[in-house]
C-alpha cells in the first residue's frame, strides 16, 4: 500500500488527526487537541535542547589539534567526515517523511528533527574549519566518496532511504524507519566513544561538547522515529508480520557487522583507552537497544550481555536537561565567539 502525501489543507478533516500516515487531519496544528499525548512533552524537550555551534569556542581544540597522536588526527578527521554526510543524507530524509506524515503535531517534530540536522551538519564546517586549513576540510568533505570503509557503510543505510524515497509505501517506510534508527542510534555511536574517550583524557573537549549536543540531540530523533514506526503498525497492522522483524533483526545484524568492520579500520587497538573488544560489545549492546525500541526485543545479539560494556560513556553520554554535566560546564565557561562565517582565520 502507497503512503499518500498529507494535504496542504484538508477542509473536511478534524484538526486531530485520525492516523499517522494515510489518515486524515486538516493540517492545521493545535497543541491542545493533538493525538498522541506524548508529541507535546517531546517539542517542547526539543526546543530546550537547542544549541548553535556558535556557542562552542574552539580555541582549546585549535591549539591542541597539532599535538594529538597522527593516528588520532586521522581518526578525529575520518569520523567527522563520516557524520558529515549522514547528516546531510539525514536532514532531506526527514523532510521527505514529514511529507507523508498525516499528524500536523507530529509532521511538525519532523520538520525540527530535520532543522537540527542542519545544525549539526554545519558543525562539522565549524570545527574543520577551526582545526584545519581549508584544503584538508574539503578532502573530509570527500571521504565518503573517497574511503572504502565508509562508503560500503553508507551505501548501506543510504539504500534504504532510496527505496522509500523513489517507491513510498507502508513498507518501505517502515523499512526506511530500521535504516534511520541504524543511521541515528548506532552508526554515530563508535564515532561519539572515539571523542569521549578523546575528552575523558583532556583532550579537544571543545569538539566532545559538540558531540554531545548532537549525540543529546540524536537520542531524542531514535525515540521520535521508533514511535512513528510503532504507532504505523498499531495502525496498520497487516504490516506487523514475523517477516518484517526479522528484516529489521537481519538488518541491525548487518549494520552493527559493518559499524565493527569501520571501529576496526579507524580506532583498531590502536587508540589508547578503547579496546576493540570493548567497542564490538558495545556496538552489538547498541544494535540490542534500538532493536529493543522498535519492538523486536534483544534478539539481534541474544548472547550480548544487556549493560553498557564501555561504562565510562554514561558520563558523557547522557546528558539530560537541567543537569550540569563536565561537557555543560565546561562549554558554559566558554565566552562566545562572534563569527561570522565558519572563520578559520578569525579563530
Ligand atoms: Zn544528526
Ligand atoms: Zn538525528
Amino acid at each position: 500500500m502507497r503512503v499518500e502525501k498529507r494535504k496542504l489543507m484538508d477542509t473536511a478533516a478534524p484538526n486531530k488527526s485520525t492516523a499517522i500516515v494515510n489518515g486524515r487531519c486538516s493540517n492545521v496544528l493545535n497543541w491542545d487537541d493533538i493525538a498522541h499525548p506524548w508529541a507535546f512533552p517531546k517539542y517542547k524537550r526539543m526546543l530546550a535542547n537547542f544549541w548553535t555551534p556558535f556557542e562552542i569556542d574552539m580555541t582549546p581544540d585549535v591549539k591542541q589539534f597539532p599535538k594529538l597522536t597522527e593516528h588520532e588526527q586521522g581518526a578525529y578527521l575520518k569520523i567527522i567526515g563520516l557524520l558529515a554526510l549522514l547528516d546531510s543524507v539525514q536532514t532531506d530524509y526527514a523532510g521527505k517523511v514529514a511529507d507523508y506524515l498525516t499528524d500536523s503535531s507530529i509532521n511538525a517534530l519532523m520538520i525540527i528533527l530535520a532543522q537540527q540536522e542542519v545544525i549539526h551538519n554545519h558543525s562539522y564546517s565549524y570545527v574543520l574549519s577551526s582545526v584545519v586549513p581549508k584544503n584538508v576540510q574539503d578532502e573530509v568533505f570527500e571521504y565518503w566518496r573517497t574511503e572504502p570503509t565508509l562508503r560500503k557503510r553508507n551505501d548501506f543505510v543510504v539504500g534504504g532511504y532510496i527505496d522509500f524515497a523513489e517507491n513510498p509505501t507502508v513498507e518501505n517506510l517502515l523499512k526506511s524507519i530500521v535504516f534511520d534508527v541504524i543511521l541515528e542510534g548506532l552508526f554515530f555511536y563508535s564515532g561519539f566513544a572515539f571523542f569521549y574517550n578523546l575528552a575523558r583524557n583532556q583532550k579537544m573537549v571543545a569538539t566532545s561538547t559538540m558531540i554531545n549536543y548532537i549525540n543529546r540531540d540524536e537520542q531524542i530523533h531514535v525515540d521520535l522515529f521508533a514511535k512513528i514506526f510503532r504507532q504505523v503498525l498499531v495502525e496498520n497492522p497487516e504490516y506487523d508480520t514475523d517477516e518484517l522483524k526479522q528484516f529489521a533483526i537481519e538488518t541491525f545484524r548487518k549494520a552493527a557487522e559493518l559499524e565493527i568492520e569501520w571501529g576496526k579500520t579507524v580506532i583498531g587497538d590502536r587508540i589508547d583507552g578503547i579496546s576493540m573488544r570493548d567497542l564490538e560489545q558495545y556496538i552489538k549492546f547498541y544494535a540490542n537497544v534500538r532493536c529493543n525500541q522498535l519492538g523486536y526485543g534483544y534478539e539481534a545479539f541474544p548472547d550480548t550481555p544487556r549493560k553498557n560494556p564501555m561504562k565510562w560513556i554514561k558520563a558523557y553520554q547522557e546528558v539530560d536537561l537541567g543537569k550540569t554535566d563536565f561537557f555543560e560546564q565546561k562549554s558554559r565557561q566558554y565566552t562566545k565567539v562572534n563569527v561570522q562565517d565558519n572563520g578559520f582565520d578569525e579563530l
